[in-house]
């Protein structure tokens, strides 16, 4: 059900570009307007987010507007940054760059001519005047409230004339802001809190073209992840590219972002991205400010990490074991890999972890862990225990999981030994630490040749010298 006030807001304004026959008829217009001025930021991620969540439930179109009119900050390095981490975020728009759309240009760097055609419009009505070179917007207004679908009713800030097109001829941000979102037809503005207090201003230009207003809705904050003061881009952790470069999965950082200010209203965190669409709407949205927390990120990325489907899993990862040079780029044991992965992918909650938990498997000569070596070599025989599952083993073909656990078992039976002992020294020989993935599974995984190589290699020269008692042949 529309409410009154977004059926007026989605009338055609005048004189603006005439509308196709679905927006008549009242379909919800978003847009998303960053500045490409550097990095891409979680908090601009989270409004592109929040923007696109709004299209994509009500059904309506998803803008995506360059605000690139500051020549001396924008860079087309920033805009492929955005454009890139919009792609990975999976925030795809309907109108926009790369996709065009029939109310573009949809960089204002190249709208010049409808400023000056919406300029002259305020001129010819008398809403402007000259001083000192630049071009003054005449504030007609009588101080009242702003309806924000976010912070309700908001008083608004008392507003003078101001510049909207500088000495040099360049548009004011305030000025080509609200042409665009009269001129693009759009509905609701959806945008950080920050902006609220231009919103006077921006009411006042509504007015002055005779345009409706669009629901505003003010998103609010996020604050660092400690103290006070919100998420600079200078924070670590700050940057969307960040959390792509260390292989977050961008449907946890979407989640994430999602819970950020806005609520589905029950204890739900981890949502299915039809879920988040089908839930989210303008009144989930809290007034307080949000803080980041990274340690919660982490773990709605270890939950989507572990229900990855295997084969995703091995795409994602393979990349990160190609990048740590674990992994051939071509030509690489894929069924090996495969096996290792299987048995990683429960146990790690960061992909980026994954090159430290699991290197071994991949090389030969790695690092032994000093306090487990401490800790199992100074306990029992080890050296024993590992000569007698060596000889077990190498008369053994069958390397599953089950076929070793009841081997292992059997043998502490007939030497009158805890497993534990077996296990502790076993892990230790072809992994150099004391823990891992679970220990059948990770032989299993090894397969016979490499355990029984590292077993022997670890006999032979065991990386601390052991008690004299356990230097038997
Ligand atoms: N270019 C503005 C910004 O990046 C957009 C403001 C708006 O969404 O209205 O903050």
């Amino acid at each position: 059900k529309i409410s009154q006030l977004e059926l007026q807001s989605v009338m055609v304004p005048k004189r603006a570009k005439p509308a196709t026959g679905e927006n008549i008829r009242g379909c919800v217009r978003v847009r998303f307007a960053p500045s490409p001025t550097g990095a891409f930021h979680i908090g601009s991620a989270r409004t592109a987010l929040f923007n696109w969540l709004y299209a994509r439930h009500r059904n309506g179109t998803f803008i995506l507007r360059i605000e690139d009119t500051d020549k001396e900050r924008n860079t087309p390095m920033a805009l492929q940054k955005l454009l890139d981490g919009m792609g990975w975020l999976g925030l795809d728009w309907d109108e926009g760059p790369e996709v065009g759309g029939d109310y573009g240009p949809y960089f204002q760097s190249k709208r010049q001519a409808i400023y000056q055609e919406y300029l002259q419009r305020l001129r010819a009505d008398g809403c402007v005047y000259d001083k000192d070179g630049a071009v003054w917007f005449r504030v007609s207004g009588t101080p009242q409230h702003i309806h924000d679908a976010v912070r309700g009713n908001v008083v608004r800030e008392e507003v003078k004339d101001f510049v909207i097109v500088r000495s040099d001829g360049s548009p004011v941000f305030h000025f080509v802001n609200v042409v665009d979102d009269i001129a693009m037809g759009v509905t609701h503005v959806i945008r950080g809190e920050d902006h609220l207090s231009n919103t006077s201003k921006h009411v006042e230009l509504f007015k002055a073209f005779g345009a409706p207003l669009p629901t505003f809705a003010h998103i609010p904050l996020i604050l660092k992840s400690q103290g006070p003061g919100k998420m600079s881009k200078r924070e670590a952790g700050a940057l969307v590219e960040d959390y792509r470069d260390s292989h977050y999965l961008p449907q946890a950082l979407r989640n994430y972002l999602c819970l950020l200010g806005w609520s589905p209203k029950d204890d739900r965190e981890q949502l299915p991205i039809d879920e988040l669409i089908r839930l989210f709407d303008l009144s989930g949205i809290n007034k307080n400010n949000a803080r980041f927390d990274e340690r919660k990120l982490d773990a709605m990325n270890a939950l989507y990490v572990r229900e990855l489907p295997m084969e995703d899993f091995v795409q994602c990862a393979r990349r990160v074991l190609i990048q740590a040079g674990l992994f051939p780029n071509k030509g690489g044991d894929e069924c090996y890999l495969r096996a290792v992965l299987r048995i990683s992918q429960e146990k790690v909650r960061l992909l980026k972890q994954l090159p430290s938990f699991i290197d071994y498997c991949f090389k030969d000569d790695f690092a032994f862990d000093e306090k487990a070596c401490r800790k199992i070599l100074k306990k029992g025989d080890p050296l024993m225990r590992l000569r007698e599952l060596r000889a077990a083993l190498q008369t053994s073909d069958d390397f599953s999981e089950a076929a070793l656990e009841t081997l292992v078992q059997s043998l502490g039976k007939k030497h009158g030994v805890q497993t534990g002992d077996y296990i502790h020294a076993v892990r230790l020989a072809v992994s150099g630490r004391s823990v891992g993935p679970s220990f059948y599974a990770l032989l299993s995984a090894l397969g016979k040749v490499r355990v029984l190589t590292r077993i022997e290699h670890f006999m032979q020269s065991p990386p601390i010298e052991l008690p004299a008692s356990s230097i038997q042949t």
